[in-house]
């Protein structure tokens, strides 16, 4: 198999999976537990706290809370914030967020809130009535990468709390949270070599937030429920890993990868479009257009080969409707039609990628002598 859909879901690694089996197996204690057989599970939990804050560049271990991924990261992040400032009542997001900001958005205009939704330079849209600005770190299906830099140094100036959705750009590009004063940030672990089920929320230290979940007092009461601790030992682990792959140069070599696959398939279809070139992007990411054809059959017709890519993405297969990413950027409904993802991970090869671009080829030939 050919696996170049890392955006989807990335593979658990030997070492993640190492981590965790003894909290399956002989560390099944409670952390909360006053016994010592419980306790010290605890201290596995703190130390994947600091590899997660490691990662991150937080300053404080305590700044990070464990949820089960950036879905619930990314709605813990929004309403707790907005029950934490019940005085204003208008966020500032962007178009091309992913469905667990977006349609949260959608839910909190029909709870009587004003939502902006503004492609470039949201932080413009900032108003008196602003409780909160949620832009993503990168995009899902294009890679385009968003100034976040920018946009909390506005934020922070305005003081409007700002969350970034960065479970895409986690472990692909360099995050420095000493550096950049993002209030709150979700990432999650499976699309870093975690399991599935598995994430957490940073919340930058003096950030107001209400939980969503009432119950224990686990999360220092930001996130009630007995903690997954076999997921969080082999998040910690993945982060970690994770770490070690920034510096040791592994994304250099994707991004020598993937623009080596962007000029090959440019050079033989001089007509393809690639979504978001002209912007900074995720090194891993290529999102392209097929005019005239349908991504949809690219995407089957690789699967047939056993070459894993997609279409947009995982959580919108199977609507009708073309991306709205794309949309936002701009594209027709039929080029959009005929976009395909590929996402590569840090363990692709030039063999593998050559081999897709033998098989694309092929298929696109074919697809074109039909349609
Ligand atoms: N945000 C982005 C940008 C994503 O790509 C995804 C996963 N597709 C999520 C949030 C949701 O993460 P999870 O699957 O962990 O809920």
């Amino acid at each position: 198999m050919i696996y170049l859909d890392n955006n989807a879901t990335t593979r658990v690694l030997p070492e993640v999976m190492e981590a965790m089996l003894p909290f399956y197996t002989e560390l099944w204690g409670n952390p909360s537990s006053l016994h010592p057989f419980g306790a010290q599970v605890a201290k596995h939990i703190d130390k994947a706290r600091e590899q997660a804050a490691a990662l991150l560049g937080a300053q404080r271990e305590s700044e990070i809370v464990f949820t089960s991924g950036g879905t619930e990261s990314n709605n813990l992040a929004i309403r707790g914030t907005l029950l934490a400032n019940p005085g204003k009542k208008h966020i500032v997001t962007t178009p091309v967020e992913h469905p667990s900001v977006l349609l949260l958005c959608q839910q909190m205009e029909k709870e009587g809130y004003e939502v902006t939704y503004a492609l470039d330079h949201p932080e413009k849209s900032i108003g008196e009535n602003t409780a909160l600005v949620s832009v993503m770190w990168a995009n899902n299906e294009t890679g385009v990468i968003f100034p976040i830099e920018k946009i909390a140094a506005v934020c922070r100036e305005k003081n409007v709390p700002l969350h970034v959705d960065a479970t895409q750009a986690a472990g692909k590009i360099p995050i420095d949270l000493r550096q950049v004063p993002v209030s709150l940030l979700s990432i999650s672990g499976h699309k870093l070599h975690a399991p599935k089920g598995i994430g957490a929320l940073y919340v930058r230290r003096g950030t107001r937030l209400n939980p969503l979940f009432h119950g224990g007092h686990q999360e220092r009461s930001r996130r009630a429920g007995t903690e997954n601790v076999a997921g969080i030992v082999g998040f910690g682990k993945a982060c970690e890993l994770a770490q070690e792959r920034l510096k040791n140069g592994v994304m250099e070599k994707i991004t020598e990868l993937r623009d080596r696959f962007e000029k090959t398939l440019a050079q033989k279809f001089p007509w393809i479009r690639i979504n978001g070139k002209e912007n900074r992007r995720l090194p891993n990411t290529s999102s392209i257009s097929f005019e005239r054809l349908e991504g949809e059959a690219i995407c089957l017709l690789l699967g047939e080969e056993n070459i894993c890519v997609s279409t947009g993405s995982a959580c919108s297969a199977g609507s009708l409707e073309p991306s709205h990413v794309l949309k936002a950027m701009g594209l027709n409904a039929k080029q959009a039609r005929g976009t395909v993802r590929f996402s590569l991970g840090f363990e692709t090869t030039q063999e593998e990628i050559n081999q897709t671009i033998n098989t694309l080829e092929k298929i696109i030939w074919r697809l074109k002598r039909t349609s």
